[in-house]
């Protein structure tokens, strides 16, 4: 094995790193939360390009990742109503951190008959300090201008998937039109969101949203997105939130946006509540819905927050489903 002279110097800090911690830590408690990436920035850990492309019958469909964000949990956004030792249990018996995750965000580009759609739009701007907002920057190395975009779908209206509808004030995708659910919208410019707990992301769907509205074709249940595509209402996570189903040359690809977020979390304990779900029995029944029904149909789907590249399978196992990201299907 050969250890490049810029790996060399990136060991050399990594270890001092962790003799600092040790040195600094004054128990053992402390040196767990240490990432044992910590010498990388958070942004060199992606996968690059950060740009994922697979084709689903005639349909070509481009997985843009906007960013990752590391945090603390995913107890107790995750678990709402367990125990922080129950999620930690969780997570070690899945070889994952018990008190750190990493939140990724999976816009998609579709390519479909003549027609360039874009799902949800990351943070834009308001996340660029903190190493999100790419989208635009990822869909260049892709091979897509924000003016190729035809048509802009929000799953739904929260701030990290409209923030990048706008930038300075003007709209990203310059050529494009809108479909958003009739309910989500209806929701965000109410006076009970107005004056709700979600004030803030009701200011921002003022912001970023509402000055698209002539522009917007709003969607109910079984609304055509264009030939193809089709709009499912899977309320819960929030008042409106609308999922989408693929269908080309005989393949399928569901796009589920925030029904589950967490790969092991939410699909292995469905029933677990989620802090961001704003009806949270509404959210579990719909999880169980909608990743039962895919379960059965063994298509694969796209989760806006599943680990990137976010397309995978789910099979029904115990209480929830076992997550099966895909690797070669799409490559055969
Ligand atoms: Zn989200």
């Amino acid at each position: 094995m050969t250890i490049s002279r810029r790996n060399a110097i990136k060991l050399a800090a990594a270890s001092s790193l962790s003799a600092g911690a040790i040195l600094a830590g004054s128990g053992g408690s402390a040196m767990a939360q240490t990432a044992p990436n910590a010498a990388v920035p958070a942004a060199d850990r992606e996968q690059r390009p950060g740009w994922h492309r697979v084709a689903i019958g005639d349909a070509i469909v481009t997985v843009v990742l906007d960013g990752l964000r590391p945090g603390d949990g995913p107890h107790p956004t995750f678990g709402e109503n367990q125990s922080a030792e129950a999620v930690a249990t969780l997570m070690r018996e899945n070889f994952l951190p018990e008190t750190r995750f990493v939140n990724g965000f999976n816009p998609a580009l579709v390519e479909i008959g003549d027609m360039l759609v874009l799902f949800d739009t990351g943070m834009g701007a308001m996340g660029r300090a903190n190493g999100l907002g790419k989208l635009v920057e990822r869909m260049g190395a892709a091979g897509y201008a924000p003016g190729d975009v035809d048509l802009v779908v929000l799953t739904h209206m929260h701030g990290d998937h409209i923030g990048g509808l706008m930038e300075e004030g003007q709209p990203t995708f310059p050529n494009a039109r809108y479909m958003a659910g009739q309910v989500e919208y209806d929701f965000w410019t109410s006076a009970e969101a107005k004056a709700g707990p979600r004030a803030e992301n009701a200011k921002l769907v003022e912001a970023r949203v509402v000055p698209l509205k002539d522009k917007i074709t709003f969607l109910k249940e079984g609304a055509e997105v264009v030939p193809g595509i089709t709009a499912h209402e899977a309320f819960g996570h929030s008042p409106g939130h609308m999922i989408f189903k693929l269908v080309s040359g005989g393949q399928t690809l569901w796009l589920t946006a925030d029904t589950a977020n967490h790969f092991v979390a939410s699909l292995q304990r469905p029933d677990w509540e989620v802090r961001f779900d704003m009806d949270k029995a509404e959210a579990v029944a719909t999880r169980k819905r909608v990743f039962g029904a895919i379960a059965e149909s063994r298509a694969p789907f796209l989760g806006y927050h599943m680990p990137f590249p976010g397309i995978g399978y789910v099979e029904s196992s115990g209480e929830g489903f076992r997550f099966v990201p895909a690797s070669y299907q799409f490559d055969v």
